[in-house]
């Protein structure tokens, strides 16, 4: 089935489900997102930090599939976002990643005790208007750092990529921007395997429901929230599960029962504490 695509603030698409490498080894890169481009996504989400653009580029090379036809995101590093240090971040980046250009270049973090992140996004418009990246984006940012960001630059980034899953809906965050026609992706959706998400009730039930499996409702859940999603996985058989959520459609009381998993239940560090 072909993998619906969203509309984002700037005009540019972009598929809604993708491949998430965070966590994927460097050594095995190439072969599980050959092993994605293969079971038909298109879409790759990385970022200098993984260490493992080469790998996705090598892939993305090999697979033979045009250039037009993928869509590939990275991400600017803390460590990068002073001075011009962008403008070489994202030159490092299209040179490992063996392309002229991403899809969509993200401020990964706004590391707030740097003081940087407006900077940071001041030099994620250049790289956009140089042609390196068709549209730019944020990451971890904050409602207040969106406001911040925008309001001294007139450009409003294309997405916020969130940690969300069912437990953690940060829905401060989504609101915000959807008002501000933000979209949202949607990071760590399956939760990142650290709390027992699969286990849970509603997720079950519409499980044996449809005959699918939990993840596959998790993931069908976000996609009708909207949200983009790229999970990650390194076995072939939960990658090509992962993509097929298409074929089936939560009720409004399935999916408002998984809505109610909200509990404030991060995976992760607050944006305020990663620098
Ligand atoms: P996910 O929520 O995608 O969870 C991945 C975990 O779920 C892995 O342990 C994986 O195990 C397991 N899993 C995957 N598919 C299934 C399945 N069908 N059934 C059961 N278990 C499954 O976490 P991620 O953190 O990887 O988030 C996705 C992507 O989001 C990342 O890869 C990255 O691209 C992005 N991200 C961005 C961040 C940011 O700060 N901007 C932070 C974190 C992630 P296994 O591999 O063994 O299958």
């Amino acid at each position: 089935m072909a993998i619906p695509s969203l509309t984002l603030t700037d005009g540019h698409r972009i598929p809604q489900v993708g491949f998430g490498v965070f966590r994927v080894d460097p050594d095995q890169t190439e072969r599980i997102v050959t092993d994605a481009l293969e079971a038909g996504y298109r879409h790759i989400d990385t970022a200098a930090l993984y260490g493992n653009e080469e790998g996705v580029g090598r892939a993305l090379a090999a697979s033979g599939i045009a250039r037009d036809e993928l869509f590939v995101t990275t991400k600017l590093w803390n460590d990068r976002q002073a001075g011009d240090e962008p403008l070489a971040a994202i030159d490092e980046s299209l040179e490992r990643l063996g392309l002229e250009s991403v899809d969509l270049y993200l401020v990964h973090w706004p590391a707030p005790a740097r003081g940087t992140y407006l900077n940071a996004w001041e030099k994620l418009v250049e790289i956009r208007d140089a042609g390196k990246a068709r549209s730019i984006g944020v990451s971890n940012h904050l409602p207040e750092h969106i406001r911040e960001i925008a309001a001294a630059t007139g450009v409003t980034p294309a997405v916020d990529q969130i940690e969300l899953h069912p437990a953690y809906q940060q829905r401060d965050v989504t609101d915000a921007c959807a008002a501000l026609g933000i979209r949202v992706e949607a990071w760590g959706p399956l939760g990142q395997g650290k709390y027992p998400l699969l286990e849970e009730t509603p997720v079950v039930a519409a499980a044996a429901a449809h005959g699918v499996s939990p993840a596959q409702v998790v993931l069908r859940w976000h996609i009708q929230q909207g949200h983009i999603v790229f999970p990650k996985s390194t076995h072939p058989d939960r990658i090509r599960e992962n993509l097929d959520v298409f074929g089936f459609a939560l009720t409004s009381a399935e999916q408002d029962a998984i809505t109610a998993l909200d509990r404030g239940g991060s995976v992760s560090k607050h944006p305020s504490e990663v620098n």
